[in-house]
């Protein structure tokens, strides 16, 4: 049992995250500034014992009173349409908002996870993509805010590794999905659920044969808390990797939500990645970690999820 604070605790992976340990019978401090995030994802902890919320700004300097045994910092916008809006507050957050959250750390002798991401691979020219591999990033594009400001998380994590022989961990995370997820996030998982479920055309970006390797929250969640016990720093992948074309992963939500929307096809975004897909060999390794919950059982709790949000009935 310990006392863990988790930054973007609001959001949707880490509300998960509040949830597992608070079911684990740990203390859970959530900070966050509900940028891209929201209380209701959260609303169902309040007046539990256990958690604490506190809405605040970790590019600002962060204090937390009392005992803290784990810093799991993953405040960030996180759909490329947030961080394309936010494009500053996503590089203080991922520099400002590490140092921050690595300097409550050592102050209180706590363990330290970082979200990082597959964006420190950027448009990889290595595939499948070990942690081995540097990538292949445009610092000046448009995403560059992300990417960068990640890679700048890492560095700065593992500087108070070597310096400060903080103990710390760094995940790199490919695309999840799952419920919480905001319906207008942008991300393609909650937007082909949303468009399907509302007969809306769905927008493949390009021609679709880019490929993304789509990982369900429970799984991932279960990454965390083990890469978190485990004996490294990482950096590990954690993800799932069965990989689809994004014109796959369209005909597949159209099939699970019985919809006949239309395909139609917008630009395709600068600098989007052709290809992801984690190599986890590391990853088994050390954690002996393997997703359970394929695309097609993943998508289908999605939608019922996003069913609810839209105030949809259960398909009969
Ligand atoms: P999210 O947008 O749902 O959650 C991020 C949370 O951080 C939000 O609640 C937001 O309000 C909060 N936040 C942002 N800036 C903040 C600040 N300055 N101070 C305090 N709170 C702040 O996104 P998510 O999908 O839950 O992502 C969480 C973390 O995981 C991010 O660090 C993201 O980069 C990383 N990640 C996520 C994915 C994914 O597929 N979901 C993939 C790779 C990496
Ligand atoms: N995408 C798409 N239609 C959408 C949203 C996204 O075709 O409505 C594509 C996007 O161009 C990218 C992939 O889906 O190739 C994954 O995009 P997402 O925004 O989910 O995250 P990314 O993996 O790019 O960070």
């Amino acid at each position: 049992m310990g006392r863990i604070v988790i930054t973007g605790g609001a959001g949707f992976l880490g509300s998960h995250l509040c949830d597992r340990f608070l079911a684990r019978g740990d203390e859970v401090v959530a900070l966050d500034n509900l940028s891209t995030g929201s209380v209701t994802n959260i609303e169902h902890l309040f007046g539990r014992s256990g958690f604490t919320f506190v809405e605040q700004d970790v590019s600002q300097f962060v204090w937390v009173p009392g005992p803290v045994d784990a810093v799991l910092h993953f405040a960030s916008p996180a759909s490329p349409v947030d961080y394309l809006e936010l494009p500053i507050q996503t590089l203080k957050v991922g520099s400002l908002g590490t140092h921050n959250t690595l300097g409550l750390a050592k102050a209180k002798g706590a363990r330290y996870l970082l979200a990082s991401t597959s964006e420190v691979y950027g448009d990889p020219e290595v595939h499948p993509q070990p942690e081995s591999y540097w990538g292949h990033v445009n610092p000046i594009g448009p995403r560059g805010v992300y990417d960068e400001a990640k890679r700048f998380g890492e560095a700065m994590t593992m500087a108070y590794h070597r310096s400060h022989g903080l103990d710390v961990r760094i995940v790199r995370i490919f695309n999840v999905y799952g419920p919480r997820m905001r319906p207008q996030d942008g991300r393609v998982v909650s937007n082909f659920l949303v468009q399907a479920l509302k007969g809306e055309p769905l927008t493949v970006y390009g021609d679709g044969s880019q490929t993304r390797s789509f990982c369900y929250v429970d799984d991932e969640i279960e990454g965390f808390l083990a890469l978190l016990e485990a004996d490294t720093t990482g950096p590990l992948n954690i993800g799932n990797p069965g990989e689809f074309t994004v014109l796959e992963l369209a005909e597949l939500v159209l099939e699970v939500t019985g919809s006949s929307s239309e395909i139609v096809h917008e630009p395709l975004p600068v600098d989007d990645p052709r290809v992801r897909k984690p190599d986890l060999t590391r990853t088994r390794a050390i954690l002996g970690w393997e997703p359970k919950i394929d695309l097609r059982e993943g998508l289908v709790r999605t939608a019922a999820y996003f069913r609810t949000c839209l105030g949809q009935d259960p398909p009969a």
